[in-house]
């Protein structure tokens, strides 16, 4: 099993160089944090972006949803899709209101015993807002941490808790969601430019790929050719553009090219 001190330090060290600049990680107001979680769960990052500016525009606090009519929360829903995911804020904002002042409470348990709240959210909000060091798993923090630490998908609830480092929760949480978004993806991650690479049990597919040899040699000598011309009249490529994006990926893993957390390919500086 990989080795929890090294895994913290490298990846809260590529968090500290590469996280994405979201607008949720600017803020640590509780609600505006909920309300990003939910748009969250169901619809892609550059979706909600506009949406969850637009819905605080619309509903600054918790009191001020609460005094809207659940009409008007899936009114200013609308283009997000699932929307019982509005009637579910609503809810929560109403008994926030009654129960707890119009705040949110700070602990995972509190924060579950408001209807519409289940785990993961839970720890969203008490690590994002409150800054606790909880663990939080979806999808791909399962991935993530299943395929560093070599353990059952069903498994890592159990595991993810004694991971989180103490006093990086926040910094941790966010880099496991990063890394599962942008390099350990379900179908062809990027081992190869995975900060973890050195401590990870996971598949590395395009690592385990052996160099072919005779004419094959000569087609990829071709092809890494011809990546280098696309380069050098593209400022960037979406990996997923290319052909045989494993070879792109050996080609960052020799310095030739960098390959930036959100996928795109790039000469190398
Ligand atoms: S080395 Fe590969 S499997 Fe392991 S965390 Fe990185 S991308 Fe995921």
């Amino acid at each position: 099993m990989a080795e929890v001190a090294r895994v913290q330090s490298a990846l809260l060290e590529w968090y500290a160089r590469q996280a994405r600049d979201l607008p949720w990680r600017r803020t640590r107001d509780p609600y505006a944090i909920l309300v990003a979680e939910v748009m969250l769960q169901q619809t892609q990052v550059d979706r909600v972006i506009p949406k969850w500016h637009a819905w605080l525009q619309r509903f600054p606090s918790l009191a001020d949803l609460a005094q809207a009519t659940r009409a008007d929360a899936i009114r200013a829903w609308q283009g997000l899709g699932y929307n019982l995911r509005a009637v579910r804020l609503h809810a929560i904002a109403c008994q926030a209101v009654a129960e707890y002042g119009g705040e949110l409470p700070r602990t995972v348990p509190e924060l579950m015993a408001l209807k519409g709240i289940g785990r993961y959210t839970a720890g969203a909000v008490a690590c994002f807002a409150y800054e606790q060091p909880v663990a939080m798993v979806d999808t791909n923090v399962r991935r993530v941490l299943s395929r560093v630490f070599e353990v059952e998908p069903s498994d890592v609830e159990k595991l993810a808790d004694q991971v989180v480092p103490p006093a990086a929760g926040y910094a941790w949480n966010q880099a496991l969601m990063d890394l599962g978004a942008t390099l350990c993806r379900a179908k062809r991650p990027l081992c190869l430019v995975c900060p973890l690479l050195a401590e990870c049990g996971g598949p590395r597919p395009s690592a385990r790929t052996k160099p072919a040899a005779g004419a094959f040699q000569g087609s990829r000598r071709f092809l890494r050719g011809r990546i280098l011309d696309a380069l050098r009249h593209h400022e960037r490529i979406a990996l997923v553009d290319f052909g045989e994006p494993e070879i792109v990926e050996r080609m960052a893993a020799e310095g030739l090219v960098e390959i930036s957390f959100d996928g795109y390919a790039r000469l190398a500086l």
